[in-house]
């Protein structure tokens, strides 16, 4: 049975007549956040039978939910076919209230979502790439993880999130899919998520980033580089053989940015492998050119993996040496890190923060 957040509210149009009621249910499950369709209360009742019959709308239930210091929300979800994936509000900026108690500056949240069930790129530091792929998300599961975070959080309908898709999986691996989440995402009768406030990160298909960049959707884009040069790459992102960094730097060239906006590249630090000066100059070469931005990464380890987190010293000599050079350079702020769970890489997420 297909998803009802499978739809856009076009298609939905198509699928219930008469079309205004398509506005309806949208309404109820993007507004209100609606987990039943016996909640819509403004719906004949053998429409709301219909859509019973036709359509699921309970399709994952949270079985875990890790609340960090820093008041970030981790959340295990399963799906219909007993599946888990991982979802992650993050609290960018706290609620501030001044002395009266008037709110001068409400909270920012971001949501990192997960595009995969596993992953087939297999990167040798990650925890998702170690039990091989199993399957790619639906346009309703990705959908439905930020509606479960926005109803479970109370999140109003108007309060703007931006979108990372940085969680589990690769998302131009599960293309089609993941395009139709961004434009659903964006419709205003739906969530009203900017694309400009969406960002997606990609260990680097050239093929498929040249494909989105021609679609120009006005979304952002963050390119997991993490090495130099290929030989290393290729140890790290065994994918790399197959699209090598040229070819990255080439279809992030021709990609339409946004003229107030930058592509980050991400850099994985790991100790005694990526993490020298010679790397940092290499860097500043490669991205000569682009309008870029670099945000460092803590290996973060797991029980199992031979990689080494690096020293504080040698992360800020590094960041120190591309600001010297003229390059934007931040380090992922440690989003989360008290959490406890079983995935290493969504303890840490950063944002580009379209604040
Ligand atoms: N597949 C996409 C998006 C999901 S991975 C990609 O690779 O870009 C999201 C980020 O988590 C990537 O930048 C990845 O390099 C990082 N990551 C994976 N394992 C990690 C680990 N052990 N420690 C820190 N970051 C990690
Ligand atoms: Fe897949 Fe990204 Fe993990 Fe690599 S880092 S295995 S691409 S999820």
């Amino acid at each position: 049975m297909k998803s009802i957040y499978d739809y856009t509210l076009e298609e939905l149009k198509e699928e219930v007549k008469p079309a205004f009621r398509a506005k309806q249910i949208y309404n109820w499950l993007y507004k209100k956040y609606a987990s039943s369709f016996d909640e819509m209360k403004n719906l004949p009742k053998d429409l709301i039978e219909n859509l019973k019959a036709n359509y699921d709308i309970a399709i994952m239930d949270v079985v875990r939910k890790e609340v960090s210091t820093d008041g970030s929300i981790k959340y295990l979800f399963k799906l219909r076919d007993g599946h888990t994936v991982e979802a992650v509000l993050l609290l960018m900026k706290k609620k501030k209230i001044n002395e009266d108690g008037v709110v001068e500056r409400s909270e920012k949240y971001t949501v990192c979502v997960s595009s995969q069930v596993g992953c087939k790129i297999g990167c040798t530091f990650c925890l998702t790439a170690k039990g091989g792929f199993v399957r790619n998300l639906t346009v309703g599961e990705y959908i439905a993880q930020i509606v479960n975070l926005k109803r479970d959080n109370n999140i109003p309908d108007n309060k703007a999130v931006n979108i990372v898709y940085m969680g589990m999986g690769e998302p131009l691996d599960n293309y089609k899919n993941f395009v139709s989440a961004v434009k659903i995402f964006s419709l205003e009768e739906g969530l009203s998520i900017n694309r400009r406030r969406q960002t997606v990160s990609t260990s680097g298909l050239s093929s498929k980033i040249v494909k989105l960049g021609e679609e120009n959707l006005g979304i952002q884009l963050a390119i997991s580089l993490h090495a130099v040069d290929d030989e290393l790459r290729s140890e790290l992102i065994p994918m790399n053989k197959a699209y090598n960094i040229q070819s990255i730097i080439d279809a992030v060239k021709a990609f339409p940015v946004d003229a107030r906006k930058k592509v980050m590249f991400e850099y994985l630090v790991i100790k005694g492998k990526n993490d020298s000066i010679q790397a940092a100059q290499k860097l500043i070469q490669l991205l000569n050119g682009i309008k870029s931005k670099v945000n460092l990464i803590y290996f973060n380890p797991y029980p199992g993996t031979t990689y080494e987190r690096p020293s504080v010293e040698t992360m800020t000599k590094f960041k120190d040496y591309l600001i010297d050079k003229g390059l934007l350079c931040t380090i992922r702020e440690s989003k989360g890190l008290d959490i406890s769970a079983a995935c290493g890489q969504l303890k840490e997420k950063d944002v580009n923060g379209d604040s």
